[in-house]
C-alpha cells in the first residue's frame, strides 16, 4: 500500500508515455463520472491512476511522448485527422480498433464479466469487467503463468464509452483540443472499449504499467506464451509505426487461439494481419 501511494506521488511525472493507447485519465477515476476526479485524493483510486499507463492521465501533457513540442504533425499520429471509419462488425473477436477506426457511439460490448483472476484492487469496478470468452481465457492464462511460478496481475480491462468521452473531454477542456489528442484518445477508439483487452503486470513493479514489464519473467512469459490462450500482445516493440501506440508488453488482446497463433508465428500486428494498415482509407471489413 505505502508503495503504490509513492507511486501515485510520482505518477503526475511519470505518467507515462506509452499508452494502450488512448485512454486517458479514465483509470484514475476508476469507471465513474467526471465528478469523480476527485476520487483521485482517495485512496484506492490512486493507485490506478499510475497503473494506467494508458495516457490515461491528463498529466502534464508534456510529458507524455508525444507532448511538448509544437510539431503539428504528430498530431495526426495521435488522432485521426480524416473521418475516422466506424468498425462495421464491433462484437466481432477479431475487431481491429486503432486511431482510425473506431467503435460505434455509444458501443456496448456483450456478456461482460469479472475474470476469476488476481486484480490489484478488490472493489468491483468496470475496468475489471472483459467478455466472457476473453475473461475464460483470461483466467487459463493465468493459471498457466502461475504452474510457472509467476504471479500476473490484472489491472485494467473494460471501459465504457461514456467514460472515455467524459475523460476525453475533460481533456480538451483542461488542454484544450489539440494539446488534449496528443495524449488523451477520443472515444470509440479504444481497445479497452471492445472488451477484449486487458492490460496487467506485477507487484515487482508495484503494479504499474511500463515498458520495463516486458522484460521481467512474467513479461516475457507473455511475450511467447499468450497466444497459446488466444491473447497477442497488441502494442508490439517497433510497431509503433503501425500500431500508432508505443510498445506495451502489458496490454493483452483477445483473439482467439487460432488467429493468435498465426499472428505471433508472423510476428504481425492486428492492422498488418487483419488489413487495416493505416493509410488505407476504406479497408475492407
Ligand atoms: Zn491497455
Amino acid at each position: 500500500m505505502i508503495r503504490t501511494k509513492m507511486f501515485v506521488l510520482a505518477i503526475g511525472s511519470v505518467l507515462v508515455l506509452a499508452g494502450c493507447g488512448n485512454e486517458s485519465q479514465e483509470e484514475l477515476s476508476g469507471n465513474e463520472s467526471p465528478e469523480k476526479n476527485s476520487e483521485l485524493n482517495q485512496k484506492e483510486q490512486p493507485e490506478e491512476g499510475q497503473f494506467d499507463s494508458d495516457k490515461e492521465e491528463k498529466q502534464e501533457p508534456n510529458q507524455n511522448d508525444q507532448g511538448t513540442e509544437p510539431e503539428d504533425k504528430k498530431e495526426n499520429e495521435t488522432n485521426p485527422p480524416k473521418e475516422n471509419d466506424v468498425v462495421s462488425e464491433p462484437t466481432s473477436l477479431q475487431v481491429v480498433v486503432n486511431k482510425q477506426r473506431q467503435l460505434p457511439t455509444g458501443y456496448q460490448p456483450p456478456n461482460l464479466v469479472v475474470p476469476d483472476v488476481p486484480f490489484y484492487f478488490d472493489q468491483f469496478m468496470q475496468k475489471k469487467q472483459m467478455r466472457q470468452e476473453a475473461a475464460t481465457a483470461l483466467e487459463n492464462l493465468f493459471q498457466a503463468a502461475n504452474d510457472q511460478g509467476l504471479d500476473l496481475v490484472a489491472a485494467s480491462g473494460y471501459r465504457s464509452y461514456a467514460r472515455q468521452k467524459s475523460i476525453y473531454q475533460s481533456n480538451v477542456d483542461a488542454y484544450g483540443r489539440e494539446e488534449a489528442n496528443k495524449f488523451s484518445a477520443q472515444p470509440g477508439h479504444s481497445e479497452h472499449q471492445t472488451g477484449l483487452a486487458m492490460d496487467v503486470t506485477i507487484a515487482e513493479l508495484s503494479f504499474k504499467l511500463v515498458q520495463e514489464f516486458g522484460k521481467t519473467p512474467e513479461g516475457n512469459w507473455l511475450a511467447e506464451n499468450a497466444y497459446k490462450y488466444g491473447f497477442v500482445i497488441r502494442y508490439p516493440k517497433g510497431k509503433e509505426s503501425i500500431t500508432g501506440y508505443s510498445y506495451e508488453p502489458w496490454h493483452l488482446r483477445f483473439v482467439g487461439k487460432e488467429d493468435a497463433k498465426e499472428i505471433h508465428e508472423a510476428s504481425k500486428t492486428l492492422e498488418e494481419f487483419y488489413g487495416h494498415m493505416p493509410g488505407e482509407e476504406k479497408p475492407t471489413e
